[in-house]
C-alpha cells in the first residue's frame, strides 16, 4: 500500500480538495485504485451542524454521514463512493481516545496527544486503507500547516513516513504563488510554508503552486532549490475555466509521471474517458441559465454540488449551464414576480428566512410552464405552493414554521415523539420506489432507485389523497407508500420535485437522470 498525504500551505482556500481530487483522477486514470480520505482538523464530530454560510455545502454520503464538500470533489473525480470512515475529525479522534480511556484500555498510562492520539489516527488511516484494497490511499490534511488543530495529525503524517519504507510514502505541499504588481510570481510564501512544514520534521516531495498562471520555469527552479525539492516536483495549479481540466493540466506538466516514479509504482498508458468528458464540456456551443432561488446564493459554495449536476446535466443535454443567482427574500413582499432563467431550481433548505420568497418563485414556474426542479426543501415548498394556490387552502404550511393551518408538510407521528432537533434527521440512501407511466419513470427508466437523504420534514400522510385529487402526480415513494419522495405537476412540461437530493449522485461521466431531463427541459423551453 502507497500512502500520498497532502498538506497545505499560506493560506485556506487554495482548492487542496480539488488538487486531491485531482492526483487521484490521475492514478485513477492509469487503472490504479485509490482511497481517499479527508481529515478536517475541527473538534466538531461531523459536518451536521455547521453553518453553509461558513463551510459551503454540507455534503451527505451513502452512508448517512454529513461531511465536507470536499469529499463530494472526491467522489466525483475518483469515482469512488465514500463512507463516514473516509472522513477523520478531532472529535471522532478525541471521541475514541476518550471512550477507550474510560474502559481502561489504557492500563493506568497517562493518555497523552502522543503516542495515544498520533497512534489512534494512525490506525485509523492504516485500517481505512487496508480495508479498501486500494493501491493508494490518499490522505488530505484539510487546514493550514502551522494550524494548532492540525498538528497531531501532521505529527502522525511525521510517524508514519519512519514506519513506511521510502517508496510508499509521499508528501505533496499545496501552496500560493501570488502575482506582484508587475506580475511577478513570488514564493517567498511557499519558502515560508515549507520552512514550518520542515520544523515539523516533514520534508515534501512535491509542491503544487496555486497561481492565476502557469508557474514559469525560474519560479520552479527557485521553488526546488529553497524547498529542496526536484524541479520535476514543482507543479502549476494555474486558474482553469473548469475544475475538471485540473488532472489534465497536471498530465502536462508530468505530474502523473513524477507521482508513479516517486512511488515506484508502473506508468501505465492512462485512460481517455476523463479527457474526452471535459472536451465535451468545453466544446459546449448552447447555453441555458437556470436561476437557482435560494438563501445563501452569495455562498456559491454551498450549492456546489447543485451546480456540478447542472453541469453534468448540461454535457448530456448539449449545452453549458449558466446560472442566474437569486436570493429568495429579495422576491418576499412583492405583487408578482418574474424570473429570468429558462428553468428554475429551488434547493434545500432550512428554516422560515426565505421560504416565501422560494414559494413565489415556484408559483411563477408554475403558472408560466417553466421548468422547475425542487429539491428537499424546494420540494416540500411546491407541495405548499400546490396546496395554497391550486387547492385553495391559504393556510397550507410546513410544521417546519408553523404550528396550525393545513400542515401539508410535517413531521410524521413517531418522530414527533423524539426531540425536535436531535437525531431525528434522515439520511444517507434509500431506496425508492419509482411509479410507472410518470416523468420520474420517463427520467430513471426504472423501477427502484437508491438517492442520498438529508431531512427531517415529511409530505403530511393526512393530506396525500387530497394532494392527488387535485392533480399533484405522486411519481416516487419509500417505505411501503408511507413517504411521498416524488411529486410533479403534469399539466406543465417539466414541474418535478425530490425529497432527496439528486445532486449528491451524480457525475460527470453518469449524470443524475433528474438533472439531464431538467436541464434538457430548460434547453427547449429556451427555444
Ligand atoms: N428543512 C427541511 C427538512 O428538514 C428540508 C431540508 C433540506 O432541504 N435539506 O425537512
Amino acid at each position: 500500500m502507497k500512502f500520498i498525504f497532502v498538506t497545505g500551505g499560506v493560506m485556506s482556500g487554495l482548492g487542496k480538495g480539488i488538487t486531491c481530487a485531482s492526483i487521484g483522477r490521475l492514478l485513477v486514470d492509469m487503472g490504479y485504485k485509490v482511497v481517499p480520505i479527508k481529515i478536517d482538523p475541527y473538534i466538531n464530530i461531523d459536518a451536521g451542524t455547521m453553518n453553509p454560510f461558513q463551510h459551503g455545502e454540507v455534503y451527505v454520503l451513502k452512508d448517512g454521514t454529513e461531511v465536507d464538500l470536499d469529499l463530494g470533489h472526491y467522489e466525483r473525480f475518483i469515482g469512488v463512493e465514500l463512507t463516514g470512515e473516509h472522513n477523520i475529525t478531532t472529535g471522532k479522534i478525541y471521541r475514541n481516545v476518550i471512550e477507550k480511556e474510560r474502559k481502561g484500555e489504557y492500563l493506568g498510562q497517562t493518555v497523552q496527544i502522543i503516542p495515544h492520539v498520533t497512534d489512534e489516527i494512525k490506525s485509523w488511516i492504516r485500517r481505512v486503507a487496508e480495508k479498501s484494497n486500494a493501491d493508494v490511499c490518499l490522505v488530505e490534511i484539510g487546514g493550514t500547516v502551522g494550524d494548532i488543530e492540525g498538528m497531531p495529525f501532521l505529527e502522525a503524517v511525521r510517524q508514519m513516513k519512519n514506519e513506511l519504507r521510502h517508496e510508499d510514502f509521499m508528501l505533496i505541499h499545496v501552496t500560493l504563488i501570488p502575482l506582484d504588481r508587475g506580475g511577478e510570481q513570488k514564493t517567498k510564501p511557499t519558502q515560508h510554508s515549507v520552512k514550518e512544514l520542515r520544523s515539523l520534521g516533514l520534508q515534501p516531495d512535491a509542491i503544487v503552486g496555486r497561481c492565476a498562471e502557469r508557474l514559469k520555469p525560474e519560479t520552479k527552479r527557485k521553488i526546488s532549490l529553497f524547498c529542496d525539492v526536484p524541479v520535476e516536483a514543482v507543479v502549476s495549479n494555474e486558474d482553469v475555466e473548469d475544475i475538471y481540466e485540473v488532472p489534465l493540466k497536471f498530465r502536462e506538466e508530468r505530474f502523473d509521471e513524477y507521482i508513479v516514479e516517486r512511488l515506484k509504482l508502473e506508468k501505465r498508458p492512462y485512460k481517455r474517458d476523463w479527457e474526452e468528458m471535459v472536451k465535451r464540456l468545453k466544446d459546449l456551443k448552447e447555453e441555458v441559465t437556470i436561476a437557482i432561488v435560494g438563501k445563501y446564493t452569495h455562498v456559491r459554495d454551498s450549492y456546489i454540488s447543485i451546480v456540478e449536476a447542472l453541469k453534468h446535466g448540461g454535457i448530456y443535454a448539449g449545452c453549458r449551464v449558466k446560472v442566474n443567482w437569486i436570493e429568495s427574500e429579495e422576491l418576499e413582499g412583492k405583487e408578482s414576480v418574474e424570473i429570468e432563467g429558462d428553468g428554475i431550481l429551488v434547493p434545500g433548505g432550512f428554516g422560515k428566512r426565505g421560504a416565501e420568497g422560494k414559494i413565489k418563485a415556484i408559483e411563477f414556474a408554475r403558472e408560466n410552464n417553466v421548468p422547475f426542479l425542487g429539491i428537499c426543501f424546494g420540494f416540500q415548498l411546491a407541495v405548499i405552493e400546490f396546496a395554497r394556490n391550486v387547492i385553495g387552502w391559504e393556510d397550507a404550511n410546513s410544521g417546519e414554521f408553523a404550528s396550525e393551518g393545513h400542515l401539508v408538510i410535517d413531521l410524521l407521528p413517531e418522530q414527533k415523539e423524539v426531540d425536535r432537533l436531535g437525531g431525528t434527521m434522515r439520511l444517507g440512501e434509500i431506496e425508492v420506489t419509482i411509479v410507472k407511466d410518470t416523468l420520474a419513470y420517463r427520467l430513471y427508466g426504472r423501477e427502484k432507485v437508491y438517492e442520498r437523504h438529508r431531512h427531517r420534514y415529511e409530505v403530511n400522510p393526512m393530506y396525500v389523497e387530497d394532494l392527488k385529487r387535485h392533480g399533484l402526480v405522486v411519481s416516487g415513494y419509500s417505505d411501503g407508500g408511507r413517504r411521498v419522495e416524488i411529486i410533479e405537476y403534469p399539466k406543465n412540461d417539466f414541474f418535478i420535485g425530490t425529497q432527496f437530493h439528486p445532486e449528491f449522485k451524480s457525475r460527470p461521466y453518469s449524470p443524475s437522470p433528474i438533472f439531464v431531463g431538467f436541464v434538457k427541459a430548460s434547453l427547449e423551453n429556451r427555444g
